[in-house]
């Protein structure tokens, strides 16, 4: 397949290396002239998606997206599909596919969990908003650059998956640091806490796959002086992207809220940006009730 890719990036860059790899003929384009294994370079967005079937963005934010996606959809084919993965705002993602079917293209929001190690290892789980049409084209490409794709379905609901996915993440994430710090005030051992609370009705994936505690459980970031792994400021990206769709949506989400304040404090005033979101647990175990 023909495919042209936008964003060169951290996670873009060995995506597209993937699917080059994987036998595809993928022209990229970087703003910042980033360019990926196997992949033939143009020199600008609509240079790189003319005559492409799909055309694929891995982009920092919404407001990106709409700009990149003003350069690109009149220069795509007829009938090509823009297959946005990035993780953006889902008001971004149903204006661009609305853009998109206006000038009779096909649109597939599809944000990815599984982080750079994803990325590279072709192991990414997709989240996919938009027609089963759309779907059924891009499903050979999500099979190549990840292990799983679920189609949520119209256009946005892949963004809505992703948004209120990370939400639990980050209070989960939250409510296990912060039991952790009182467990060692009450004077309870990590290990005893990990035993009893991953096995217990508190178990949870922020607990029982990526324990915030050091030498506890099965091996995570905390095992690693906190390097990310899911760093503290894309958590906040994506607490900020959850809040911002609950107000358009007048949704009470008071915990997701106070998640976001925190990250907020926790990488613009206490260190937090690039450690791993999970470095909420020394945040915590450092301070003292008042
Ligand atoms: P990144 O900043 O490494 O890559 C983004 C790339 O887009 C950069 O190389 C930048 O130069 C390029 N770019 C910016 N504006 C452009 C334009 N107008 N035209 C062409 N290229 C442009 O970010 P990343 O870590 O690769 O993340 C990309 C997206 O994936 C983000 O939306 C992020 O939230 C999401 N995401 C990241 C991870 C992760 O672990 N890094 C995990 C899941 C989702």
């Amino acid at each position: 397949m023909k495919i042209a890719f936008i964003g060169l990036g951290n996670m873009g860059a060995p995506m597209a290396a993937n699917l080059a790899k994987a036998g595809h003929a993928v022209t990229g384009f970087d703003v910042a002239g980033a360019t990926a294994e196997g992949v033939a370079q143009a020199g600008s967005g609509p240079g790189a998606v003319a005559g492409a079937e799909v055309v694929i963005t891995m982009l920092p934010n919404g407001a990106i997206l709409r700009s990149v996606a003003d350069e690109i959809i009149p220069a795509m084919a007829p009938g090509a599909v823009l297959l946005d993965c990035s993780t953006v705002d889902v008001d971004s993602a149903r204006a661009v596919a609305d853009q998109a079917a206006m000038a009779g293209l096909g649109a597939l929001d599809a944000p990815v969990s599984g982080g750079i190690g994803g990325a590279a290892g072709g192991t990414l789980t997709f989240m996919v908003g938009g027609s089963e049409e759309a779907f059924a084209k891009a499903k050979p490409l999500f099979d190549i650059m990840g292990q799983k794709a679920v189609h949520c379905g119209p256009s946005g609901n892949g963004q809505a998956a992703k948004i209120c996915n990370n939400m639990i993440l980050g209070v989960t994430m939250i409510a296990t640091c912060e039991a952790f710090a009182l467990a060692d005030k009450l004077g309870l051992s990590r290990e005893a806490m990990f035993d009893v609370v991953s096995t217990s009705s508190g178990s949870s994936w922020s607990m029982n796959t990526y324990c915030p505690a050091p030498g506890v459980g099965p091996t995570s970031p905390a095992d690693n002086g906190y390097k990310p792994g899911f760093a503290a400021e894309l958590m906040l990206k994506d607490l900020g992207l959850s809040q911002q769709a609950a107000e358009t949506a007048d949704a009470d989400t008071p915990m997701g809220q106070r998640a976001l304040e925190l990250y907020r404090s926790f990488v613009e005033d206490e260190g937090g940006k690039g450690r791993d979101f999970s470095a909420m647990l020394p945040r915590f175990s450092d301070r003292s009730r008042g």
